[in-house]
């Protein structure tokens, strides 16, 4: 039996006598809908998509509620660069700069999207806060602006963890068709034997986009992968895109404005438009409320 729900979803597995931790992810949905809120082109959302989905499969190790993973790129190439969001309980939330890059797609292959062409040179950032902790960031150079080779480089300078990435976002004349990825890890003090096997398993491992196309969902794409029949799946939960601002933390941000800036604010004498680049929802603030912040100082 395969641990599934319907819908978009995560599921964590161990293998291999424990030595080997296995993350797979369904984000058809949540991609399709970073697409509509922001009016994405093609290439964008597979960048989007991508970055999203492999930031919700790092996102495996949090353990309480208020814990996130930001994942920033900045990057010379006309994408401009992306922020997302992952919160512990699977929800995400992303934007990228140029929500309109054209279509490019590899001299190798004219079905596939040429990301890196979009990207090209910049950095990835990871900053994670764990509740009782400081926040832990992180950045390395693209290597490959392809974002899975990107994110795989990251943990492996920056976090020492071996780890193998698989993403795949597949777009149709209707939007997107399939999203997903897995991500592999090695336990430490995995044997030897366990490691040159893994090498074995992703050489010949198909696309995620192709294995979705064919039907197979997250717990089968592991399944597959690591070819053990004592897999021991440890938790299904749905993951959806999901902004978390309200007028109410908006204005706690206001608020942090300095005294003066806000008087500024104030003696413009009209309302003041607060926009949130995630969920694109313009929030107003009228002069008098502006005055009460004011009066909170
Ligand atoms: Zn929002």
């Amino acid at each position: 039996m395969y641990l599934t729900i319907d819908g978009d979803h995560m599921v964590r597995a161990l293998a291999l006598d424990g030595q080997v931790r296995l993350t797979a992810i369904q984000t058809t949905d949540l991609v399709s809908e970073a697409r509509q809120t922001h009016d994405l082109s093609p290439l964008s959302t597979v960048a989007l998509g991508r970055f999203m989905t492999g930031l919700e499969l790092m996102a495996m190790d949090l353990k309480n509620e208020t814990d996130e993973i930001t994942g920033i790129i900045k990057c010379e190439g006309e994408l401009g660069g992306m922020t997302v969001v992952v919160k512990q309980n699977g929800d995400v939330k992303g934007f990228v700069q140029n929500s309109k890059v054209a279509s490019y797609f590899k001299e190798d292959d004219a079905h596939k999207f040429d990301v890196h062409r979009a990207v090209q040179n910049g950095v990835l950032t990871i900053i994670k806060s764990q509740a009782g902790a400081n926040p832990y960031s992180g950045s390395v150079h693209l290597v490959s602006g392809e974002i899975a080779e990107d994110l795989t480089y990251y943990m492996a300078s920056s976090e020492q963890i071996p780890t193998i990435l698989g993403l795949g976002v597949l777009l149709d004349s209707n939007g997107v068709k399939h999203s997903g990825g897995y991500l592999v890890q090695p336990m430490p003090g995995a044997s030897e034997e366990v490691l040159t096997y893994l090498e074995q398993r992703i050489s010949a491992f198909p696309d995620v986009s192709y294995l979705m196309e064919e039907g197979f969902n997250p717990a089968q794409i592991l399944d597959l992968f690591i070819g053990d029949p004592e897999i021991d799946y440890l938790e299904v939960k749905p993951v959806r895109y999901q902004c978390d601002c309200n007028k109410d933390r908006i204005s706690r941000a206001l608020a942090t404005l300095s005294k003066n800036d806000l008087d500024e604010l104030a003696e413009e004498d009209k309302d003041v438009e607060v926009h949130c680049e995630f969920c694109n929802t313009d929030y107003v603030f009228s002069v008098d409320e502006i005055r009460s912040l004011i009066a909170q100082k």
